[in-house]
């Protein structure tokens, strides 16, 4: 789940990270009140769930409350990367002197959490990271002795900050991991983490992802998601307990389990086919979870074949086959599919779909082949 900036900044403040003052508005009139409250001089940013703002014209700096609700005004008529303005962040407008980089991920191939600075931080950071790779410092994280203050000041040193700022990096950064220790995010960035012209650092940006594997934990931050922003679908299959992520192929998968799933759309990309979307229905999902994976796999327009990969183990072959039936029955697909169904109960199974008009097939590479064939 994507955080907006100003619900990340928030939870940066929490940890003891410097964040202008500022407050969100859904309208140019609120928009002026807090640049009233704020002393006039502020910037005006838009929250939508995507990178790049400040280049596609989303954040602009205003000189008074007046020019701040002018801006505003335009800035919630925007629509960046096809999602519409629906609130915007009005902040205190910092003077900038210099914009740093600042993050911690997940180093998926190291195993670990890895804190990356640079000191070319701002808007062309991915500029920074392809061409000039050595600008970018990164500090691997132990999780079990979390982040040690030597290794703050390798990364302060790293990234050539003068000696005055590095006791306030390191309480920084201290905060930044405990922030993305405790909310089980997957991704906190800072850019940038700015020095102000009146020497102090200040996070001016802030995003935030947390990892959905770890929402049952953070009924808290479960209440900052803003389905909005999201793909219906996705939020559609997360009602179900489906994992659902769409993609941009025509080859809708319903699979269960997620490394038979991943295996499902490589064996189709290995027979020349694009996989619509990634679904794992689970294990012993019954028939009104498949029925309702059915549905959010055919809301996609795209769609031109259905592969059904259902490995019988907890889950049973004949419940899957009734939950399609009942999904055939109520959204009657145009579509041909392909099914595959092995394992507990699959000589049911495959007697319920006898009459269903469904392609069946043997093995995985034979499923493949023909919803490849069959979405051609
Ligand atoms: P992004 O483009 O979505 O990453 O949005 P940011 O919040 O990072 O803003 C983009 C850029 O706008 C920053 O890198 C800054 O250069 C500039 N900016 C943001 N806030 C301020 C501010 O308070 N004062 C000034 N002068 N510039 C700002
Ligand atoms: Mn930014």
């Amino acid at each position: 789940m994507k955080l907006h900036e100003y619900q990340s900044k928030t939870i940066f403040a929490k940890y003891g990270i410097p964040i202008p003052k500022g407050r969100i508005a859904a309208t140019a009139v609120e928009a002026k009140h807090i640049a009233e409250e704020l002393g006039g001089r502020v910037v005006i940013k838009s929250q939508v769930l995507v990178g790049g703002r400040g280049k596609a014209g989303g954040i602009k700096v205003a000189k008074s409350a007046a020019e701040a609700e002018q801006l505003a005004q335009q800035i919630l008529t925007m629509e960046i990367k096809g999602l519409p303005v629906r609130k915007v962040l009005v902040d205190e407008a910092a003077a900038i002197e210099h914009e740093i980089y600042f993050s911690i991920t997940n180093d998926r191939a190291a195993k670990k959490p890895v804190m990356i600075a640079s000191a070319a931080g701002g808007i062309d950071i991915e500029e920074v990271a392809a061409k000039t790779p050595e600008k970018i410092i990164k500090v691997h994280i132990d999780p079990l002795l979390g982040l040690r203050d030597y290794q703050s000041r390798d990364i302060a040193a790293g990234i050539d900050l003068p000696r005055e700022h590095w006791r306030e990096f390191s309480r920084i950064a201290a905060g930044l991991w405990q922030a993305y220790l405790e909310t089980d995010a997957t991704l906190a960035e800072i850019n940038p983490l700015v020095i102000t012209k009146d020497k102090r650092l200040v996070a001016l940006d802030g995003k935030m992802m947390i990892d959905d594997n770890a929402m049952f934990r953070h009924a808290d931050l479960n209440e900052m998601r803003d389905i909005d922003e999201e793909e219906p679908a996705e939020t559609e299959a997360r009602k179900y307990g489906l994992s659902y992520i769409k993609l941009d192929g025509n080859i809708g998968c319903m699979v269960n389990g997620a490394g038979l799933a991943m295996t499902s759309m490589d064996i189709v990309k290995l027979f020349g086919g694009e996989p619509a979307n990634f679904l794992d229905i689970g294990g012993g999902a019954g028939s009104d979870k498949v029925s309702a994976a059915m549905k959010i796999i055919l809301s996609d327009a795209n769609v031109k074949a259905v592969l059904f990969n259902i490995f019988g183990g907890i889950t049973r072959c004949d419940e899957v086959a009734r939950g399609i039936l009942v999904a055939m029955d109520e959204v009657k697909p145009k579509v041909p599919m392909v099914v595959r169904l092995v394992g507990t109960n699959a000589e049911e199974g495959r007697r319920l779909l006898q009459d269903a008009k469904m392609i069946t097939a043997e093995t995985l590479a034979d499923a493949a082949q023909k919803a490849v064939q069959a979405a051609k």
